[in-house]
């Protein structure tokens, strides 16, 4: 029996949301992420666990189908790999920032200037893009102190909250990309790998499509039963079931997580009672 074998990184920020991915999406593991691989026995899934920097090299080698990587590091290793889906956790952008007393008039202001960072890939082609020649100063690890030390007038670093910058007494200026994890593959995977790379992409966006909606019960008065179903988009319509008091109605439905307190706001405006919110576990459209 064939098995698609996944990348996964072996330890940091990926890790664990990663593992929770393929654990909601019915993979179990054995061992979890302390052997360097771990097979499914009840998918037909093979787990490697790797340094998210080397996933894009490995996937594209072949040593392993796919991977759940960074699309900051995808970009940097500029590698032919296909995303296969964004996978919406490990949200992170990747900016250049400056020494906040530093005036900044447009990307020109980084003409000349010596710029620090661990993505001089990224970095030079948005410099190249935007016709600016700087020096691209490569250096792995505690970017930001850069310019504090004078080895460098910017630096090009991963940001998520910002509050490591301004403690460095940095200023963002330019974001050049946005990243989140994503689920590569190699281009041309036999057609019966592709097969169960298709059933897992499957599962993975039953469970994040779950994790976005959530099931609604209510009680609603009959009178205001035609508004109140106006209110809620459902997935198809909503569900709506007598109830033993005459002139109520139960109305069972599905929220977006998103809109979902507004929503549930003007159903308290329209007289629904005994609102019940409830999380789905899997969901399939
Ligand atoms: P490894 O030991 O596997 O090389 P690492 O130190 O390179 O780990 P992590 O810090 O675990 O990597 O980050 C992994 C990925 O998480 C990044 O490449 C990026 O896509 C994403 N990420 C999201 N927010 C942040 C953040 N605030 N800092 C760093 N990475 C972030
Ligand atoms: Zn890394």
């Amino acid at each position: 029996m064939e098995r698609l074998s996944i990348g996964i990184q072996k330890s940091g920020r990926l890790s664990e949301k990663s593992l929770d991915l393929l654990k909601e999406s019915g993979i179990s593991l054995a061992n979890g992420n302390r052997k360097l691989l771990s097979s499914s026995q009840n998918f037909p899934l093979d787990a490697v666990f790797l340094r998210d920097d080397d996933i894009p090299q490995y996937v594209f080698d072949g040593v392993t189908d796919a991977g759940i990587v960074g699309e900051n590091v995808i970009r940097e290793k500029s590698h032919e790999l296909e995303v296969i889906e964004k996978l919406g956790f490990a949200r992170c952008r990747m900016s250049i920032a400056i020494p906040k007393g530093v005036d900044y008039n447009g990307v020109v202001t980084l003409d000349g200037k010596k710029i620090a960072t661990s993505y001089p890939n990224i970095l030079g082609s948005f410099l190249a893009e935007n016709h600016i020649d700087a020096e691209i100063h490569v250096i792995s690890g505690s970017v930001e102190i850069a310019p504090g030390i004078g080895l460098a007038d910017a630096i090009f670093d991963i940001v998520s909250t910002g509050s490591t910058l301004v403690s460095n007494g940095l200023k963002e200026v330019e974001v050049v990309l946005k990243s989140e994890a994503v689920l590569v593959a190699r281009p041309n995977l036999d057609p019966v790998k592709r097969e169960i790379l298709d059933k897992l992409l499957f599962r993975i966006r039953a469970v994040r499509k779950s994790r976005d909606n959530k099931y609604i019960l209510l009680n609603a008065p009959n009178d205001r039963l035609d508004e109140i179903i106006n209110v809620i988009p459902g997935m198809k319509s909503p569900t709506i079931m007598p109830l033993a008091e005459e002139g109520w109605s139960s109305v069972h439905s599905v929220l977006n997580e998103n809109e979902f307190w507004e929503i549930i706001d003007r159903l308290r405006d329209l007289g629904a009672q005994g609102i019940l919110v409830i999380p789905i576990e899997k969901m399939i459209t």
